[in-house]
């Protein structure tokens, strides 16, 4: 063996959610150098598996601490003028505060296997610095629009701009990538949407915005600018010719083809989406027309990947046209969201990134199904023991290796002290 290579073994090595190598070991630098049965495993009483790292697709890590406030049964508009437009507004005279959301909401996610996130929101420099303090990869966009938290327009894509360029210039695509964020059809008119896009192609970065969470956005753009959905997609030039990302495609029934044609990927948030009543993505009809469908947190009062795949199965055993499996659900949160974000295959597969997640089941297995292992996996049934990042270690035990436990509670009662300033004020 190499010099620098590392070895982690496991009952059970997850290539793929639906390939495994049984009593395995995975061999890695930075890399995936082999995956091989190891017949001479100690026995030390525990279930481990080891899984390829997840992905949540669609963030918004400034917005941490009013998470619970999902919980409210506001629908989108009451939800967001209540407490997302005020705790922003304090979010830019306080930046600190997204600083502190950041890594708080980055340890949870680090917990629940994550170790890819797109995160779009405003102080995304500060987000930047929790990621590279962390060692977890993102995508950071800003979220562009019409003035609403900014002066104007130009001032947000302005902000965009030094972000994408920050990014660049540190030069570390396979930790951070940046792309650019037209935040939502009704916050931007057709024209700046469509410049935030152009912008995107021309600098040779991707697009991250929301599209038709709610059946508000057609009927604005119908009644404003007499445009279709489809149109918008259209005019603004989503897809055509830049990596696009868009998160929630609920109100999508005539833009299914398109979608997949320009090969748009969705992000689906399940517990947001239900949370806040915006409708039920169509997220089989997705899949079966060929879209990459990954998921995203988005707001959701956990940050944990987990609490999402396992809401997502018991919700479209409700409400979708066919179930999804643990398998499929699986695969969402890891594979689809990292070829997604452009950082991989997502799998364990020689000349992949080394990003491992190592799991112990709290239960005993069958020793005859490896569904029951996903299916464990994927109901919450597993803690995150380990996560290697590049073949770095970021989380071990319950703690980040960046950050000690005590800076970390730290930053939890700097937080609090934040909320605490702003429901004050
Ligand atoms: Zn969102």
């Amino acid at each position: 063996m190499s010099k620098g290579t590392q070895v982690i073994c496991g009952k059970y090595v997850l290539i793929n959610p639906y390939t495994y190598v049984k009593d395995a070991c995975v061999e890695f630098d930075t890399k995936i150098k082999d995956v091989k049965p190891c017949e001479n495993l100690r026995d030390t009483g525990e279930s481990l598996v080891i899984t390829h790292g997840l992905a949540s697709t669609h963030t918004h890590l400034g917005l941490y601490p009013v998470r619970s406030t999902l919980g409210y049964g506001l629908r989108l508009d009451d939800w967001v003028n209540t407490f997302v437009w005020p705790w922003e507004r304090f979010l830019l005279s306080n930046p600190d505060a997204s600083y502190a959301a950041a890594l708080v909401a980055i340890a949870e996610m680090l917990s629940s296997g994550i170790t890819l996130f797109a995160d779009m929101h405003f102080n995304e420099e500060r987000v930047l610095n929790a990621v590279l303090r962390t060692g977890i990869k993102a995508d950071l966009s800003v979220a562009v629009m019409s003035g609403g938290v900014f002066q104007d327009f130009n001032e947000s894509l302005e902000a965009n701009r030094e972000l994408v360029n920050r990014v660049r210039k540190l030069g570390l695509p396979e930790l951070v990538k940046a792309r650019f964020g037209p935040c939502t059809p009704r916050l931007l008119n057709p024209s700046e949407f469509a410049e935030v896009v152009s912008t995107a192609r021309k600098e040779g970065v991707g697009v991250h915005a929301h599209l038709a969470e709610v059946p508000e956005d057609e009927e604005y753009l119908r009644k404003k600018w007499g445009l279709s959905l489809r149109e918008f997609v259209e005019y603004v030039g989503l897809g055509d010719g830049v990596d696009t990302l868009v998160a929630h495609a609920i109100w999508v029934q005539n833009l299914t083809e398109l979608l997949a044609e320009r090969g748009i990927k969705v992000s689906h948030a399940p517990r947001s989406n239900t949370l806040l009543r915006d409708g039920l993505a169509p997220i089989t009809t997705l899949l079966d027309a060929g879209v990459n469908v990954s998921l995203g947190i988005d707001v959701a009062p956990t940050y944990s990947i987990i609490d999402d795949v396992a809401f997502m199965i018991g919700l479209h055993y409700n409400g979708g046209s066919r179930a999804l499996n643990a398998e499929d659900a699986l695969w969402m949160a890891s594979v689809a969201g990292y070829r997604a974000l452009g950082f991989g295959t997502g799998e364990l597969v020689r000349g992949e990134p080394a990003d491992i997640v190592v799991w112990e089941l709290t239960d005993i297995l069958p020793e005859s199904r490896v569904s029951h292992v996903v299916t464990s996996l994927v109901m919450g049934d597993a803690i995150v023991r380990r996560v290697i990042i590049n073949g770095r270690e970021v989380f071990r035990d319950g703690s980040l290796t960046g950050i000690r436990s005590e800076e970390l509670m730290l930053y939890r009662s700097k937080l609090a002290s934040y909320l605490e300033a702003f429901l004050t004020s």
